[in-house]
């Protein structure tokens, strides 16, 4: 076995990776770039190297410098992860020549699984199910038109380098296709300096689903059954669970098959994940093969028992795979949700900053936290915006579902926007629950974007009731520190409160029992039992008998608490507070429609706008690049363009002016 290895690797993929490696005792070396010094996996690692300045061109993509590492640590072998220079050819040839093992497959695989045409053409070859479609090169706007005819619409257009969901574009008419062609091109030379695109069928009603294999050098290859990873925004994969609430016993098992022949006809060596688009009558096509370790592959990892880090490390060594198909054994359900910084109130813009706090749910029965940040932690513009995988185990999918739902309430994290709120709303669906999933299920459930979820009366109720329980025992508190001025406290410990949020009132009536508080809003009766220490910052007692785990903050007088992915901002005041409170002017929202702003720090791409333009709501105005994301910022209403504050090339600041509307 090797003594030392090397992740070329950031974040949570090189924790994970070295948590394997020391376990089996091996020692491991990180590389870092200047954003990281300071990193979890820096710490983690027994040894670190820094490779260069922030941008992942100048650190994690220089194969030189990785090797040099190599080199000057004397590390044996290179686990990649994901991203970066995973999937590089030419990285595990320089590798090679300088007599360091890649833990991951030989050159040839991965050139042949690397561009989606040749890999489609070598499927279809080892009898695997494919997309129809035109397995060859688009070579321009004619041909494409041709080509879709000939397939029929709607077609999807998509960039032979693609990855990442980028140089994609789906079109249901000639004229759609036009503007695909040009948009998928555009984005696959900017993304992958390489703008060749094809054309295949669209499936309607898609669901995502793909099969983990796993061979060694000794022409072994099993597969560990299937993922479904339906759950998409912008053909990025959100939520993933195994197995699939969609597939039967015989689905699986023809999938399967099909992707160790896959595997086999390239001498496929350590894992790879053959992924496939199923229709609504469970015929599935290939898509791709990802010959590298996949960011869910945990959810594989639960219910199969095995560790695929430790099995690469262990096949990259020469060792044979340690069972056979017919000893996989798959076992319960698991779910992961990926934690992003990014707001979903604000159209999901990626945001940055620092983790003022992190608590993730460790130590919870069935929850696995991938993560790759602390408290403190800066999500930087340099890299992937996701902070953390959560994944939850049961013992079916009910069970897993409403653990990661509970896990999802106690993980805290402040300091940057996260799609926490977002998660636990999909999860919370009936459709969500009932496992009707499709590639167009954010699309189609939240056709508006997201603004919060949906909380019955109950629970709102119940996170008002808690407000005013956290308020009463806080005006307890103050009337016991001594030395007060006499009957100071007297007023505040009064059993009758209103709670306001923006203008509403409420009225509630709290009565102090043994445990806690029985509150009383809008005719309903909430028994709040557990601890309300100033100091918490999560109710872990319980409402009306149930687990209630609501976060609570105060920001300012404000409360603010947090449940199932809905928030409460309100005040808990006396009523003539409020009665004054009513009295007051309200406040005239600032007009900010008229100056367009960066929502984040990043590249100006491009400006579809000039001085003096009419601009109609929703036109696009510019392209922000940020966190590997292009972002069109829109205009928020019908206008002129007065002024332009910054040009294409520019880099911005978080709320920058850009254009200026008369
Ligand atoms: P990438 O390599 O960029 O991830 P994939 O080919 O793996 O691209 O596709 C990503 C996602 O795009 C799929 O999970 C699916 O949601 C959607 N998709 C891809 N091809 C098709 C198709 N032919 N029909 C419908 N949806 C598709």
């Amino acid at each position: 076995m090797f003594n030392k290895i090397l992740i070329a690797n950031r974040g949570e993929i090189a924790c994970r990776i070295i948590r394997t490696a020391k376990r089996m005792g091996i020692k491991t070396v990180a590389v870092y770039s200047d954003a990281d010094a300071s990193g979890k996996h820096v710490r983690l690692a027994d040894e670190a190297i820094r490779i260069g300045p922030p941008p992942s061109a100048e650190s994690y993509l220089l194969a030189d410098k990785i090797i040099e590492a190599c080199k000057h640590t004397g590390a044996e072998a290179v686990h990649p992860g994901f991203g970066f220079l995973s999937e590089r050819a030419s990285f595990c040839e320089a590798l090679k020549a300088a007599g360091i093992v890649f833990i991951g497959p030989d050159v040839p695989a991965i050139e042949a699984m690397g561009d989606k045409i040749t890999s489609k053409k070598i499927a279809k070859e080892a009898g695997v199910s494919t997309v129809p479609g035109f397995v060859g090169l688009i070579e321009g706007p004619e041909h494409a038109a041709e080509i879709a005819e000939e397939i029929g619409y709607p077609v999807m257009i998509k960039a032979t380098a693609g990855g990442g969901g980028k140089g994609m574009r789906i079109a249901h008419t000639a004229e759609e296709l036009k503007d695909g062609v040009r948009g998928a091109m555009n984005e696959a030379r900017s993304s992958f300096g390489d703008d060749r695109v094809f054309i295949e069928k669209y499936i309607e009603q898609p669901r995502h689903i793909e099969i983990q294999v796993m061979a060694d050098g000794h022409g072994n290859v099993v597969h560990l059954g299937e993922r479904e990873c339906s759950i998409q925004r912008r053909h990025q994969k959100v939520i993933e669970e195994a197995p699939s609430p969609f597939l039967d016993p015989e689905t699986r098992a023809k999938m399967g098959a099909q992707s160790v022949a896959l595997a086999q006809s390239v001498n496929y060596r350590s894992a790879g994940t053959v992924e496939f688009i199923a229709d609504k009558d469970k015929n599935f096509y290939f898509l791709e093969m990802n010959t590298r370790l996949q960011v869910e592959h945990p959810v594989t990892e639960l219910v199969t028992g095995l560790d695929l880090v430790e099995l690469m490390i262990r096949v990259a060594d020469g060792e044979k795979l340690p069972f056979t198909q017919d000893e996989v054994k798959m076992d319960g359900w698991a779910i992961e949700a990926r934690v992003y910084a990014e707001d979903p109130f604000r159209g999901f813009l990626p945001s940055i900053g620092r983790l003022t706090r992190y608590e993730p749910p460790i130590d919870v029965e069935g929850i696995r936290v991938d993560d790759g940040v602390d408290e403190g932690s800066e999500i930087s513009m340099f890299y992937d915006p996701m902070i953390a995988k959560l994944v939850a185990y049961g013992a079916d999918r009910a069970q897993a579902t409403s653990r990661i739902l509970d896990a999802i309430n106690r993980y805290r994290i402040r300091g940057v926007g996260h799609n926490l709120p977002f998660l636990s709303a999909v999860m919370a669906q009936k459709r969500f629950q009932d496992g009707d999933l499709s590639t167009n299920y954010i699309p189609e459930e939240f056709p508006d974007g997201f603004s919060g979820a949906e909380m019955d009366n109950y629970e709102q109720g119940a996170l008002r009731a808690l407000a005013v329980a956290f308020e009463r025992s806080n005006a307890e508190r103050m009337a016991r520190i001594s030395g007060q001025i006499a009957n100071r406290g007297k007023a505040a410990i009064a059993s009758v409160w209103t709670v306001r949020e923006g203008r509403e009132n409420r009225r509630a009536e709290v009565f102090p029992v043994e445990d806690g508080y029985d509150v009383t809003i809008e005719g309903q009766r909430y028994a709040i039992r557990g601890a309300l220490d100033a100091t918490i910052a999560m109710f872990d007692g319980n409402v009306n008998g149930e687990a209630f785990p609501a976060q609570i903050d105060r920001d300012g007088i404000y409360y603010k608490l947090s449940y199932a992915g809905w928030e409460l901002a309100a005040l808990v005041v006396p009523p003539r507070i409020a009665e004054a409170l009513d009295k007051m002017p309200p406040k005239e929202a600032a007009d900010t429609t008229k100056i367009l702003v960066s929502p984040m720090p990043g590249l100006l791409v491009s400006l579809a706008v000039e001085e003096g333009d009419e601009v109609k709501t929703g036109q696009e105005v510019c392209v922000v690049e940020a966190m590997k994301m292009e972002n069109v910022l829109r205009a928020e209403r019908d206008g002129t363009v007065a002024k332009i504050h910054a040009s294409a090339g520019s880099s911005l600041a978080v709320d920058q002016p850009i254009v200026e509307f008369e």
